[in-house]
C-alpha cells in the first residue's frame, strides 16, 4: 500500500505542510508554492464544513450504482455544478486579496457574472477544463476542489482491470502528476504506476509505457527526461501528441517526503525546460490550481 501522508483525498494538510516546508526553502517556486498554500488554507477550511460534507454526499451517492453499471466518472457531477457556482463567491472573497494579477480580475469577473454565465463556465469546466480558459478555471479549480475532495474520500478506486482510462474515474479530471511508488509486496499487486487527479487528489493505477495524455503505447514514441539531480522526478513525454506528465519516483532517495500535488509546483523548471521542447501539459494551471 501508498503509505499516507502524500495528499490523497482528505488528506489537505499533508499538501498544505509540504507547500509551506517548500515555499519556505524554495527560491524558484517561492512564489507559485505560497499561493498554492493560499488556496489550500481556503480548500481546507471549506472541507471541513458540513454543507460540503452533506453535498459531497450527494456526489459520492452514485458511486456504487455508477460501478456496477460502468459508469465512469462514478462521483454524480450533474449535482456537482450548484454548489461549485455557489463556491465561487467563498473562493473569490477568500482569495482575491491573495493573487496576482491576471488571476485576481478573472475572479472580479466570475464574481460579476450572473447566474446562467457561471452555470455554463463551471458545467464546462466539470466537462472537460481544457475547455475553459485558464484564468477563469483556476477558480472554479479553487471552488470545486473542496467539494469533489470530499466526496472522494472513502469511495474505492477502481483497479488497472476496471478502469484503464487517462482521467480520474471518480471526477474525470485530469491527470496533474504521476507516481512511480514502491512495490505493494501484495499478490497480484498491480502497477505500481499511478496518475494523480489535479481535481480530487485520487491516485489510480495506469501503466507505466502509456501515455498519460493520448494512450499511445508505441515505446518508440515514448521518452523519459530526467533531471541531472533530480532521479526522483522526470517527464515523461509523448511524440506522437507532444504531450507530457511529470513522474515523481518514491522510490528513490531523494522521493521520500514528495507530496506529487505540491512537488509538481515545485519542480516548475522542469516545466520550462518541457515548454522549450515543444511539449504541452494536458491543462494548464497556475501554482497547480
Ligand atoms: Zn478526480
Ligand atoms: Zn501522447
Amino acid at each position: 500500500m501508498i503509505r499516507s501522508g502524500r495528499g490523497q483525498p482528505g488528506d489537505v494538510a499533508a499538501r498544505l505542510a509540504r507547500a509551506e516546508q517548500l515555499a519556505a526553502t524554495d527560491q524558484i517556486a517561492a512564489g507559485p508554492l505560497r499561493l498554492l498554500a493560499t488556496v489550500l488554507r481556503h480548500h481546507q477550511a471549506r472541507a471541513g464544513d458540513d454543507l460540503i460534507r452533506s453535498e459531497a454526499g450527494l456526489l459520492a451517492a452514485a458511486v456504487e450504482t455508477n460501478r456496477a453499471g460502468g459508469r465512469y466518472p462514478l462521483l454524480d457531477l450533474d449535482a456537482a455544478a450548484g454548489p461549485v457556482m455557489a463556491e465561487l463567491d467563498l473562493a473569490v472573497d477568500a482569495l482575491l486579496g491573495a493573487v496576482p494579477e491576471p488571476l485576481a480580475g478573472a475572479g472580479r469577473t466570475v464574481a460579476g457574472w450572473s447566474g446562467p454565465e457561471r452555470r455554463q463556465l463551471v458545467e464546462a469546466w466539470l466537462d472537460d477544463p481544457s475547455l475553459v480558459d485558464p484564468l477563469l478555471g483556476f477558480w472554479v479549480r479553487a471552488a470545486a476542489g473542496p467539494l469533489l475532495e470530499t466526496a472522494a474520500v472513502g469511495a474505492a478506486v477502481p483497479s488497472a482491470e476496471q478502469w484503464r482510462g487517462s482521467a480520474c474515474p471518480l471526477c474525470g479530471g485530469q491527470a496533474q502528476a504521476s507516481v512511480i511508488a514502491p512495490e505493494s509486496g501484495e499478490f497480484m499487486g498491480g502497477s505500481p504506476r499511478s496518475l494523480v487527479c489535479g481535481r480530487c487528489a485520487t491516485w489510480w493505477s495506469f501503466p507505466r509505457a502509456v501515455c498519460a495524455v493520448c494512450g499511445e503505447e508505441d515505446p518508440r514514441n515514448l521518452g523519459a527526461y530526467l533531471g541531472e539531480d533530480q532521479r526522483w522526478v522526470r517527464v515523461d513525454a509523448c511524440e506522437t501528441c507532444h504531450g507530457y506528465v511529470k513522474t515523481f519516483d518514491l522510490r528513490e532517495a531523494g522521493g521520500r517526503d514528495i507530496v506529487p500535488l505540491v512537488d509538481d509546483v515545485a519542480t516548475l523548471t522542469l516545466d520550462l525546460w518541457a515548454g522549450e521542447q515543444g511539449l504541452a501539459r494536458p491543462s494548464a494551471s497556475f501554482a497547480g490550481v
